[in-house]
């Protein structure tokens, strides 16, 4: 498995941690690198194969989660894993109330510009300093309507 940048700044990360970034970890990584969205340690089980059984894929994306280098989104009681903003960028969800699935959007600049207004306004009403936002669209997703 060749090494990239996203690989440098996840074990610059875990360093931090005093955690290893070990091949499983790695391919735990690269597998959420390559799936839009985030998906449930089931799912990601499948893209991983025998590189990383299951019991330890639960260890893997807890350690992963204590280090901050992945993020966990809940559905329908589901954890869903996906990597961290400061390494997928900004985005916001789409959640299906029917399936559980969660997708990523991508918004146009200016709908942004105008998220965060309201955001902003939002905390000026308890002179919050609002400074990021997460954003989550429910209903049913196109595959259940
Ligand atoms: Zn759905
Ligand atoms: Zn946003």
């Amino acid at each position: 498995m060749p090494t990239t940048n996203l690989d440098r700044r996840v074990e610059a990360r875990l360093a931090e941690h005093e955690v290893r970034y070990t091949s499983g970890r790695k391919a735990v990584i690269q597998a959420l690198s390559e799936v839009e969205g985030p998906r449930s340690a089931a799912e990601l089980s499948e893209i991983v194969g025998d590189s990383v059984p299951l019991s330890s894929l639960y260890r893997t994306l807890a350690v992963l989660e204590d280090a901050g280098v992945v993020a966990p989104h809940f559905s329908k009681n589901l954890a869903r894993y996906e990597l961290a903003e400061w390494l997928a960028g900004h985005h916001h969800h789409l959640v299906c109330i029917d399936c559980g699935t969660i997708d990523d959007i991508a918004i146009p600049e200016t709908l942004e510009v105008r998220v965060e207004e309201i955001v902003t306004a939002i905390g000026d009403i308890s002179k919050f300093r609002a400074s990021n936002h997460a954003l989550e669209v429910e209903g049913t997703c196109a595959r259940c309507a």
